[in-house]
């Protein structure tokens, strides 16, 4: 520990007490690594304020002797977005005590939540009141309010109701000198000139930390209904999307997973089985809900739709859960495919969009290219095609050095799929941010217009370049490879 940061430590322990510090390395040790292991980091210290004012004296005490801070949440990013520099020159910014629901009210349909909020946590108290709030990830036992507004998270729902950024209504956070911005009061209409609240969704911790967020609630479930379909190709299934939002509009999930992913959740996840009686070569796991139950009960109106799109030939199977526990399971399946993927061995992820109706194509010439350039590799797409945002994943060669591999062949691999992504006109992060994962790529790949106005910006509010270094934009360009 440097002996500024060790002051600042110290002033810290005095001021809120030991609750608000962490420096037991055993402690440490879980937060400084990310979800996927692939970022170590160190950092002497956590700091974890309990409230907004101990938040801000914080950041204008380490603001005074420009002191890195990191903030995280559940540290479950994706893209080594929390995970603090090696050489323990920031501080991890803890939100996690901060994890009181301030208001949550049904009529108004809105919520307060901390920082610290985690997902589930939420959900589960929209619930008690007849609400919901309609935003959900596999991570959602440990991602946290903040973390998921600062990355913009998308998720599973967002064919109906949008990412993070359409969900929040207000957000009060830390600015990096210590300034408390207030934006909670959740208006409808403020056009006071730039948004600053709009700023700070997506950010990635990079211009304050993020303490507190209204949220749009949406009345609870009142029926579901989760089917599991095999097909032939992702374009039967984007048609298959296409006629059912024809006719109706309480599709809220449409998820696509390829037989060979699926096979390694049945694989690699106890108590798995599949939904199908016979392979697929696709799958889609598709979820209706209605709000009301004066309408056509969602198991009713699945079965009806998919009914015709196997008598069309659009479809091979299909299967409607005929329980909570059935749609639980057909859910798990779907949920696991990331935690299969890493038990599976070396692999790079590409967290990628293009237009929704160039997708289908897009993810079987992309994964051919990158085998037929890469032999020996195995490239397999996933996830959320209606939003036209897959995760593409390449699997290292049988036998491949993990260390190696990832040092050589996993960057060129990723150079090639976001040249591809780039050629399509899509995104290379569509829902996971860049964190330090992508920030060259990012560099390389952006308009030099857009970069420098990122840097105008994270110059313009942190200009001693003290949240978050090394992630999303740095006040230097990036030159190192990802
Ligand atoms: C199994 C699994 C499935 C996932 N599925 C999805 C998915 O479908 N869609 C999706 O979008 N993401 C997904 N993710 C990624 C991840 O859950 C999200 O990025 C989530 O938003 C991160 O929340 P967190 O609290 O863990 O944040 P962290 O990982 O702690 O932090 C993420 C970023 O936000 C910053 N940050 C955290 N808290 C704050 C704060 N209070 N103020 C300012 N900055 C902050 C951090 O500095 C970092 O840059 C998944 C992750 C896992 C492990």
């Amino acid at each position: 520990m440097t002996p500024d940061q060790s002051r600042l430590v110290e002033t810290i322990r005095q001021r809120f007490g030991d609750k608000a510090v962490t420096t037991d390395p055993h402690d440490i040790a879980p937060w400084t690594t990310d979800w996927r292991g692939r970022f170590h980091g160190a950092a002497p210290a956590i700091l974890s304020p309990a409230s907004t004012d101990q938040a801000a004296a914080i950041v204008a005490l380490a603001a005074q002797s420009r002191i890195a801070l990191v903030p995280q949440g559940g540290n479950t990013s994706m893209v080594g977005g929390a995970t603090p520099p090696a050489d323990g020159s920031a501080l991890i910014l803890s939100l996690r005590r901060m994890n009181r629901i301030r208001a949550l009210s049904a009529p108004d349909m809105l919520a307060v939540a901390e920082a610290g909020v985690i997902l589930a946590d939420l959900h589960a108290a929209a619930l008690e009141q007849g609400r919901r709030f309609p935003l959900t990830l596999g991570a959602r036992g440990s991602a946290t309010i903040g973390g998921l507004v600062s990355t913009n998270a998308g998720g599973t729902q967002v064919l109906r109701f949008g990412t993070m950024r359409s969900l929040v209504a207000g957000v009060e956070a830390v600015l990096p000198d210590g300034s408390i911005h207030d934006g909670l009061s959740a208006l409808r209409k403020d056009n006071r000139g730039y948004d600053l609240n709009q700023l700070l969704i997506g950010a990635e911790g990079t211009l304050g930390v993020v303490t507190a967020a209204s949220l749009k609630l949406v009345p609870a479930v009142a029926a579901r209904a989760v089917a599991w379909v095999g097909l032939e190709s992702p374009v039967a299934a984007l048609a298959l999307l296409r006629a059912m939002e024809a006719r109706t509009r309480t599709i809220e999930s449409f998820e696509i997973i390829p037989g060979d992913s699926l096979a390694l959740v049945l694989g690699h996840i106890p108590d798995t089985r599949a939904p199908l009686a016979d392979p697929h070569r696709w799958h889609v796991l598709i979820e209706a809900v209605i709000g009301d139950l004066g309408e056509e009960p969602p198991a009713k109106l699945l079965e009806r739709l998919l009914a015709d799109a196997l008598e069309s030939g659009l479809v091979q199977d299909a299967v409607i859960a005929a329980s909570e526990a059935q749609a639980e399971a057909f859910w798990r399946l779907r949920d696991s495919l990331s935690e299969a993927e890493r038990s599976a061995g070396p692999a790079v992820q590409h967290d990628i969009s293009v237009p929704v109706a160039d997708m289908p194509r897009f993810m079987i010439d992309a994964a051919s290219a990158a085998e037929q350039r890469f032999p020996g590799t195995h490239a397999t797409a996933f996830g959320h095609l209606g939003d036209g945002n897959v995760h593409f994943h390449v699997r290292a060669p049988a036998g491949a050095d993990p260390n190696r591999w990832y040092a050589t062949d996993a960057p060129e691999i990723t150079r090639f799929v976001h040249d591809l992504v780039v050629a399509a006109g899509g995104s290379i992060s569509a829902e996971h941010g860049i964190g330090q994962m992508k920030r060259a790529e990012l560099e390389r790949l952006s308009p030099p217009a857009r970069m420098a106005a990122l840097r105008a910006i994270k110059s313009a509010l942190d200009p001693d370049g003290i949240f978050n270094p090394g992630k999303l934009v740095t006040l230097a360009p990036a030159r190192t490879a990802p």
